[in-house]
């Protein structure tokens, strides 16, 4: 058993409730491995389980995301080995750490053309965009979709996407200078949604016809109006509450809408199953790999300053990814 620096929360809380300990850790058991991580990485579902949106078990160790070394296998494990290159995104918290076991069927190896810092940054964000893209609803080439917060780390990785497999995305961001990054990254029309009204942008944009997919991660303060930007038929897919919890929607509006469909996804449920994961995380590698995603880390901060980093991600000050070193 050696000790790990770990970052943990006893109460639910703003930044502060975040402390530093030493934690041990242990063997890994049946299906698990040890890893000792490189980086870590920053993600709004930290701050949610942080707030207790997201309820966890208290006291528990934080944090979703990180890269690192195999350092010990359990008994069963296949698909690793000591000393493999590897990243995970996946359940259960406790990736704000020098060192973890984790249930290893969610640890992914890397290839050799991805680096630590950019496997951190990328893992939950990227594999995110992935099922938006390719595993929710169909979308053609050709096709548009309005997507919200695109200078955050889901959306210029988004944006970037977008362009790679011929999708038109319009995104919204909450300043000029985050318009203008989202617009380096790929989206082919931006909107600054804090001085300019959403709604009429995309339909100014779309000729009045709205859009065919809108994948928001704002919630609360888009959620309602971005239905009036969807084409009859369209898909709205929410997968986050940057800006506070979707209230309950009425089924009617939907159909008055015109039969419009919603999903509320979680990476967590496509991310269960080992081989859809695996599959997945090959499929963001090869885009990591091949250049047509590149990883804009906008901010780093040490480990024992995470609540730092909570409170620059909160306060809407940071941009593409956030990582934390040790
Ligand atoms: P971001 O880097 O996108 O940061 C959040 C952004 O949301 C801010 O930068 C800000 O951009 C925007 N925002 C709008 N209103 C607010 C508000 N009131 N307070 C704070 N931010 C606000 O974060 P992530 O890339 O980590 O995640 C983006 C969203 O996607 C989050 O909601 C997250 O929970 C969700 N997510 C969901 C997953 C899922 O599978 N369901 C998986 C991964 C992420 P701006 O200033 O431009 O408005």
């Amino acid at each position: 058993m050696t000790l790990a620096k770990t970052i943990v929360i006893h109460e639910n809380g703003g930044p502060e409730a975040l402390k530093l300990e030493e934690w041990p850790v242990g063997d890994p058991g049946e299906g698990e491995v040890r890893i000792r991580h490189a980086v870590c990485g920053l993600n709004f579902i930290d701050v949610y389980q942080r707030s207790g949106l997201y309820p966890l078990n208290l006291p528990h160790a934080m944090g979703m995301e990180a890269s690192g070394t195999v350092e010990a296998v359990g008994a069963g494990v296949k698909h690793l080995k000591e000393g493999d290159r590897v990243a995970y995104a996946s359940m259960p918290p406790g990736a704000y750490c020098e060192a973890r076991v984790m249930p290893a069927a969610q640890v992914c190896p890397i290839p050799d053309e991805v680096d630590f810092e950019t496997a951190a940054a990328v893992m939950l964000q990227g594999l995110t965009v992935e099922y938006l893209f390719h595993r929710t609803t169909p979308i053609a080439k050709g096709d548009t979709v309005l997507f919200h917060a695109a200078a955050g780390g889901v959306g210029l990785i988004a944006c970037q996407w977008a362009r790679s497999e011929g999708i038109t995305l319009i995104g919204t961001a909450g300043s000029d200078e985050k318009c203008a990054l989202a617009k380096q990254n790929g989206a082919d029309h931006v909107i600054n949604y804090r001085t300019d009204d959403f709604v009429s942008g995309v339909k100014e944009i779309t000729g009045g016809k709205g859009v065919d997919v809108v994948m928001d991660g704002v919630g609360a303060d888009t959620f309602d109006k971005s239905l009036n930007c969807l084409k009859p038929l369209g898909m709205m897919i929410s997968f986050g509450n940057a800006s506070g919890p979707v209230p309950p929607v009425n089924l009617l509006t939907l159909a008055a809408k015109g039969s419009l469909k919603v999903a509320r996804t979680t990476l967590f449920t496509y991310v269960a199953d080992h081989d859809r994961c695996q599959d997945m995380a090959r499929h963001l590698f090869d885009k990591v790999a091949s250049g047509a995603i590149k990883v804009t880390i906008g901010q780093r901060f040490k480990l024992e300053d995470v609540a730092d980093a909570h409170r620059a991600l909160e306060g809407r000050q940071t941009t593409g990814s956030t990582v934390l070193t040790l």
